[in-house]
């Protein structure tokens, strides 16, 4: 197969959703499709309960032992899938926004029940921002829930979407019956056995037929016709440029649970999800089907078992071939480094490969040359962009608790800022170093990270700050520029790349900061 065909073949996306409305059920049934899993309950759930530490870190030992839940890959229909794991946790959120920098669409999922959820809109922002294609799917069509206009009505109001829906439900609830699917104009009868795998479709081409009365019975018929006529005069039509564009997101609807409607979405996904896409560098826009490799670390996963220290650095391949051994260009440090064992995934397993393409993901065994963000070439010196740090929320001191261990954490620290799980501040007026997290939940897994994979031990003091931001002077030598740092001191503080930040103890000092110098910049995120 040629390097185009490789490209083209390939379909790189994220599932995001609310916690608990379906993204580990639907992920599995995708991978049953693909012949990826033999049976159900084969694939983890990452979620974590009532936001219990305990349970962050036994789900980080097991994916320690198998990392492969991080990505995983799988053939359908001669399509090579990956689907990258994105955390519902609101605590892991940034982790997730990272995840969304490598792909290249994504599938929303909203319970049927429960409508839009605060999760779903953060999430959906940042791909809307970002102009990444969009497909939605409603879950839980089994159960009783919102109608289906009235939740077409609120995902465009609460996520700024333009929806179309692409299949459509007959019933619901108890007295569910199926979908119509006006993507291939056949109609999918529920039977409520999920033991199903492949699906019975019946070819309803005209909605007119009196096949379609006998099959769902004369009220259930005409609803439908009434809905599919409704839908057309109030939805955009369907338009894949459009789609690609992100200007317009298809809906489907379904169960997952039941594994119902999800071949529809699959089959369409395959379809009109694009393959990988260009991507933007500090210095030029980069086409995947350019010959020369680059590629950049979107995650890194430690090794939480303590007998390997090495961690993984997950790395989205966006132009040229990679291979295996052939020395690229680390381009932060300006060092070239070959790699003998780079793991693709599959759904169940790893394996050292010697070929990737764009869209593919690799993961790279590293003992600490690698940070979010950094990005490999064949020489050329470019830094691919958009994987900023966001503003943290919570804030607190850290203390060496153990003198002896002073070296180890500072490396502990250094590597855990490397990986994203926090970021930290050091206070221009006396060193002090402050961690900066997205989620509270964070200072538990650091502080545990510390003690067990580098033998170093913290303490906490709280400080006040309500948000942090990055600050930037129109004219680094203006008198107000050195007024406020001088009125400020006490509030200032450098992030690990020497950048200046403002330490607001409220949103009113914010605003009364940002009001008195206006030649001075506040940014929430650290790209700008
Ligand atoms: P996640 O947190 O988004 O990964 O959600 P899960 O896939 O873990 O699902 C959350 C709960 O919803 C589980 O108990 C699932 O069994 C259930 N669930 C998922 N899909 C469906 C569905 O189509 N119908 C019903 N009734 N329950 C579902």
């Amino acid at each position: 197969m040629s390097f185009i065909d490789e490209i083209n073949r390939r379909r790189t996306f994220g599932i995001v959703s609310h916690p608990d409305a379906g993204k580990t059920t639907l992920t599995e049934k995708l991978l049953l499709f693909g012949g990826a899993i033999q049976e159900a309950g084969a694939v983890k759930s990452n979620k974590i309960k009532k936001g219990a530490t305990s349970d962050f870190m036994e789900i980080e030992r097991q994916r320690g032992i198998s990392v492969a839940t991080s990505v995983l890959a799988f053939e359908y229909r001669d399509i090579k899938i990956n689907i990258l794991d994105t955390p519902g946790h609101k605590d892991f959120a940034e982790d997730t926004f990272r995840t969304l920098t490598a792909v290249d669409s994504v599938i929303v999922v909203i319970d049927v029940a429960k409508g839009v959820e605060e999760q779903t809109e953060k999430l959906v922002e940042v791909c809307r921002m970002r102009k990444i294609p969009i497909i939605v799917f409603i879950n839980k069509m089994d159960r009783e829930g919102k109608d289906a206009f009235d939740l077409l009505d609120e995902i465009e109001q609460k996520l700024h979407l333009t929806v179309t829906p692409l299949s459509f439900p007959i019933g619901m609830g108890y007295d569910f019956k199926g979908i119509y699917n006006i993507w291939e104009k056949n109609i999918n009868l529920f039977t409520g056995d999920p033991r199903r795998d492949i699906e019975e479709t019946i070819e309803i081409s005209n909605l007119e037929s009196p096949e379609l009365d006998n099959l769902i019975g004369d009220k259930a018929a005409n609803t439908l016709r009434e809905e599919i006529e409704l839908t057309k005069g109030v939805y955009p039509e369907f338009n894949e440029q459009q789609y690609k564009e992100a200007n317009l997101q298809p809906v489907f609807f379904g169960s997952a649970l039941n594994n119902f409607g999800v071949r529809e979405l699959l089959d369409c996904f395959v379809d009109i999800a694009p393959s990988p896409r260009p991507k933007e560098s500090d210095t030029r826009l980069v086409d995947p089907k350019e010959k020369g490799f680059t590629g950049f670390v979107f995650k890194i996963h430690a090794n939480m078992d303590p007998k390997h220290r090495d961690r993984l650095a997950f790395i989205k391949i966006v132009s040229g071939k990679f291979e295996r051994n052939v020395p690229y260009l680390h381009v932060r440090h300006n060092k070239k480094l070959r790699f003998s064992s780079p793991n693709a995934f599959f759904a169940e397993r790893k394996e050292i490969v010697d070929t990737s393409y764009p869209g593919d993901i690799v993961g790279l065994h590293d003992t600490g040359n690698f940070k979010i963000g950094d990005t490999l070439t064949e020489g050329e010196i470019l830094q691919y962009k958009g994987i900023p740090s966001f503003s943290p929320e919570h804030f607190r001191y850290i203390n060496n608790a153990d003198p002896m261990k002073s070296k180890q954490l500072e490396k502990g620290i250094d590597q855990l800022m490397d990986e994203g799980v926090a970021q930290l501040f050091k206070l221009e007026l006396n060193n002090r170093k402050v961690i900066g997290t997205v989620g509270a939940l964070q200072y538990e897994v650091i502080q545990y990270r510390l003690e067990h994979e580098y033998g170093a031990k913290c303490t906490y003091e709280p400080l006040n700050v309500h948000k942090a931001c990055w600050v930037e002077a129109e004219d680094e030598k203006s008198e107000e520029f050195k007024e406020f740092k001088r009125v400020k001191s006490k509030f200032l503080a450098k992030d690990k790349r020497g950048q200046l930040v403002f330490f607001a103890d409220s949103m009113f000092s914010l605003q009364m900061t940002q009001q008195k110098y206006k030649t001075i910049k506040f940014h929430f995120t650290s790209e700008f």
